[in-house]
């Protein structure tokens, strides 16, 4: 990893979370905001011992469909013209290692791995050119799907929705370049065995002529995430499964997956 790339991970503390940054396995303290400036502190253990959390507190989750033509013709869909959008709640993020609780409202959730883009700064109306200025950095997400509410309803809300339907992390790489984001392989596993695997080469609209859709609607803020959709390969997820998300240049996001009524 070349020394321009720095991870910065959230950590659960007794004080509550709290912005680390990552180097040899160990972890330091942030000192300021990840969002502007910030230094490294004092090291304060390893990243084995650590509780790592979502590493992002956003006001929204947006999302992007059909955004590689081999997942749109496995669900015999049209490629859309433009972004196709949709927003999951903030309260379906779930860090590395924690559980994706399935529903009984459904028969059928899938995984879709997805690389995520972290907000870093505020921006409304950026062009393309100027759109990747506006990242902080990526990291690996599972947009996890009632596949079968979302062919029965209209809209996605409910299907995207549920609590820990929105796995992320294990950590925000930052200075990450746009001809780098543009050409990164994603994979997905389920119990080892590689279920989803594309590159970011194969979008139809790239991160940054995203970016630059999405603020000519809505104001990004520092934080706010971007999933840029999947490529082909989504499959079922049963209780008992371990889903593992991996984005080069990241690492590997890994959830297990249990039944709703273990869901306390
Ligand atoms: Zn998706």
């Amino acid at each position: 990893m070349p020394r321009s790339h720095t991870r910065l991970a959230r950590i659960a503390t007794l004080d509550g979370p709290r912005w680390v940054t990552i180097e040899n396995e160990r972890l330091y303290t942030l000192a300021g905001s990840p969002y502007d400036r910030w230094e490294q502190g004092a090291e304060i253990g390893s990243l084995a011992a650590a509780s790592l959390l979502a590493p992002a507190a956003p006001s929204k989750i947006i999302c992007v469909g059909r955004n590689y033509p081999a997942h749109a013709a496995e669900h015999s869909a049209e490629v859309p013209s433009e972004p196709l959008l949709f927003f999951k709640p903030p309260s379906s993020l779930i860090g590395p290692g924690d559980p994706i609780t399935l529903t009984p409202q459904s028969s059928r959730v899938e995984h879709e791995a997805e690389l995520a883009l972290v907000i870093g700064r505020r921006c409304r109306r950026v062009t393309p050119e100027k759109a990747w200025q506006a990242v902080l950095g990526i990291t690996c997400a599972n947009d996890v799907t009632a596949r079968d509410l979302q062919r029965q309803d209209k809209l996605w809300t409910r299907a995207k929705g549920f609590d820990t339907f929105c796995p992320l992390g294990p950590w925000i790489v930052t200075g990450v370049t746009e001809q780098d984001a543009a050409d990164l392989q994603v994979t997905c596993r389920v119990n080892g065995e590689i279920r989803q695997q594309g590159r970011t080469s194969e979008m139809v609209f790239s991160p940054a002529q995203l970016i630059a859709y999405i603020s000519s609607i809505m104001t990004l803020k520092p934080g706010d995430l971007l999933l840029t959709g999947t490529p082909a390969g989504v499959g079922p997820l049963a209780a008992g499964d371990t889903v593992e998300v991996e984005i080069e240049t990241v690492g590997v996001l890994h959830n297990p997956v249990r039944d709703s009524e273990e869901d306390a």
